[in-house]
């Protein structure tokens, strides 16, 4: 074998061994947790980008609304555009922080850390976090 053949196969292989190890979805990870969006008009607050936060956790926004609205005693709704509007005046710090909180109550498995997990609803009052990573299921309070 010619010495420009072999250094051909070699990057082959290492093509190949590289691609194989990508992973078919990237995951999420701690660092690249959605941010929310949060602006006020008038004495509503506005999470812009709400829909497309929820759906990077894989959660429906009517569930993660119904625990934000729920720990604020506040009346509120997702409107068309997929935004979350409270009809009351809230700091951008305690909106990111009931978020942060549903992540760690609903989105992290406890068992391995990892953000890649879905919501199961069973018999309608059994909630399970299962996780994507590892395969643990845990049960969790309804909402
Ligand atoms: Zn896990």
């Amino acid at each position: 074998m010619s010495r420009g053949v072999e250094l051909l196969k070699n990057y082959e292989a290492l093509l190949t061994r590289l691609y194989s190890k990508l992973p078919p979805k990237r995951s999420m990870r701690a660092y690249d947790l959605p941010v929310l969006q949060i602006e006020y008009v008038s004495t509503h607050t506005i999470v812009r980008n709400f829909a497309e936060a929820c759906d990077r956790l894989r959660r429906e926004p009517r569930i993660v609304m119904r625990f934000m609205l729920r720990e604020l005693a506040m009346p509120g709704a997702v409107d068309d555009k997929g935004q979350l509007v409270i009809y009351r005046k809230v700091a951008p710090h305690t909106i990111q922080q009931l978020f942060t909180r549903f992540i760690e109550t609903y989105v992290k498995c406890p068992t391995c850390g990892s953000y890649d997990t879905v919501l199961e609803r069973r018999k309608g009052k059994v909630w399970i976090i299962k996780c994507l990573a590892c395969g643990a299921e845990t049960f969790v309070r309804p909402i």
